[in-house]
């Protein structure tokens, strides 16, 4: 066979796995993507619980805050009832204890109510806890697979575009040219097998005249129809691995 049109044969599988690759590189995000969501949804109960204590914990640390600024106000109506000059002064220091009073009463009510919040919480994220964390190691597994795998093809696919570099620097310019121009014109193959007498990429026949050149594989032939450079790659016995 023509050492050009051979050299584009292999130039073109090159190609084709490289670009196999390249999208099997790209659908790697998804994936990780898809996997913390299936984890997320899984774990949605426990996550919105935590996130609940959370809240719950802040809630309470200012309630604190409250009770304490409410009884340190109880402690100044409280002296402030010694100082009274008369009836009406005492009165209105009454009514200011009385409210405090109830304040700091309603604030407590409220704080033991939380404890007891935070407490069933508490309870339920720590039953829940270890079940969520075996299914997180299993994500962290997979996604730690994932990531053996992106790396195993990165690196083929690098030498695949090595050997891609070296193979392009020995064909002749013009044919290269060619070539590039018909991957971008049609979808990446720019070569196609004949089979049959026939185009494998347009299915189109090819004329008797062109097949019996195509098959003699001395020169380099175009499909009438597509424009592809056409081959021959023999006896369907011996298929060398070519994904059509
Ligand atoms: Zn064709």
């Amino acid at each position: 066979m023509n050492p050009e049109l051979e050299k584009l044969i292999a130039l073109q599988e090159l190609d084709l796995k490289i670009r196999a690759l390249e999208e099997e590189i790209a659908t790697v995000p998804m994936k990780r993507a898809e996997l913390e969501r299936q984890f997320e949804t899984s774990a949605a109960e426990y996550l919105e619980k935590k996130s609940r204590l959370e809240t719950s914990r802040r809630q309470h640390r200012q309630l604190e805050v409250d009770l304490q600024d409410a009884q340190l106000r109880l402690e100044k109506y409280k002296n402030d009832l010694m100082r009274v000059r008369n009836q009406t002064e005492y009165a209105a220091a009454l009514r200011e204890i009385d409210m405090a009073k109830k304040l700091v009463s309603a604030l407590e009510t409220q704080i033991l109510e939380l404890l007891e919040t935070i407490e069933t919480l508490e309870r339920e994220v720590q039953e829940q806890t270890p079940e969520i964390e075996a299914k997180r190691q299993q994500v962290d597994a997979r996604l730690a697979e994932y990531a053996t795998a992106v790396e195993r093809l990165t690196e083929e696919l690098n030498r695949m575009r090595q050997q891609r570099e070296h193979l392009a620097q020995t064909i002749r310019p013009d044919l290269l040219n060619r070539y590039m121009r018909l991957v971008e014109l049609r979808d990446g193959l720019a070569l196609a097998e004949v089979r049959d007498g026939s185009c494998t990429a347009c299915y189109m026949t090819i004329r008797p005249q062109v097949y019996a050149d195509v098959r003699k594989g001395e020169e380099i032939l175009a499909c009438d129809h597509c424009s592809r450079i056409l081959y021959y790659r023999g006896a369907p016995a011996e298929s060398s691995g070519s994904a059509a």
